[in-house]
């Protein structure tokens, strides 16, 4: 429709901002008790490919819409100079920041949401889909208390794994898979490399 991000929803608190976009919460004007999650994109600061990317990882929402714990998108806006992601809000924040406020997760607790985690991937991958940035700041907490159940969010990097690999150098340092490091092409096995590393650091806290 013609309709913009504003004439429909309200933005409240700002709970991250990064250096192409920031993430509010923010309500629709007819259903003001339900918040969500709006990540707000700058257009006029991102680089054509990445403008392009954009579309990408709105695309790959949409394909994994019907996963449980993958972080619901509810509406996207294109604007002239900025992108609106509206998605369902994670009350209890993300695992990074859990993981802060804990020092570190029990071994129960560090393999129930492994146990999901995997799972969640295991779909994902099933539609040859890699996510290619999984770390605990993209691993969101449906509500303050639970430290187990999770939304998969940030498909930033995602992408459809074409038949002869990938071959983009991208991830996050930390948990970015050797064969990435060394330029050799690569699938959906990076994935399990980093969720092996975050399980690391959720037993060890470091
Ligand atoms: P970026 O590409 O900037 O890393 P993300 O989608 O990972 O974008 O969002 C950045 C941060 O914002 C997350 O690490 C998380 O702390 C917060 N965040 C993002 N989406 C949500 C959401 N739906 N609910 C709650 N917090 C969110
Ligand atoms: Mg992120």
């Amino acid at each position: 429709t013609q309709l913009s991000f504003l004439d429909l929803y309200e933005r409240d608190n700002c709970l991250r901002s990064g250096s192409f976009g920031t993430v509010y919460t923010c309500h629709h004007q007819l259903h003001t008790d339900i918040t969500y999650a709006v990540k707000i994109l700058d257009r006029r600061k991102l680089k054509p490919k990445d403008d392009a990317a954009v579309f990408r990882e709105v695309s790959i929402l949409k394909l994994l819409k019907d996963l449980p714990h993958v972080v619901r998108l509810i509406d996207f806006f294109v604007e002239p100079e900025t992108f609106y992601m509206v998605q369902v809000y994670a009350a209890g924040g993300d695992v990074f920041d859990r993981l802060a406020a804990r020092s570190h997760y029990t071994e129960k607790d560090a393999r129930d949401l492994a146990k999901i985690l995997l799972e969640t991937i295991a779909a994902i991958h099933e539609k040859n889909i890699v996510h290619r940035d999984l770390k605990p700041e993209n691993l969101l907490l449906k509500s303050a208390t639970g430290d187990t159940s999770i939304l998969l969010a940030d498909f930033g990097f995602a992408r459809t794994v074409p038949e002869k690999g990938c071959i983009t150098r991208c991830g996050t340092p930390a948990f970015v898979a050797p064969e990435i490091l060394l330029g050799l092409p690569y699938n959906i096995s990076v994935d399990l490399w980093s969720i092996g590393c975050l399980l690391y650091m959720l037993i060890g806290g470091y």
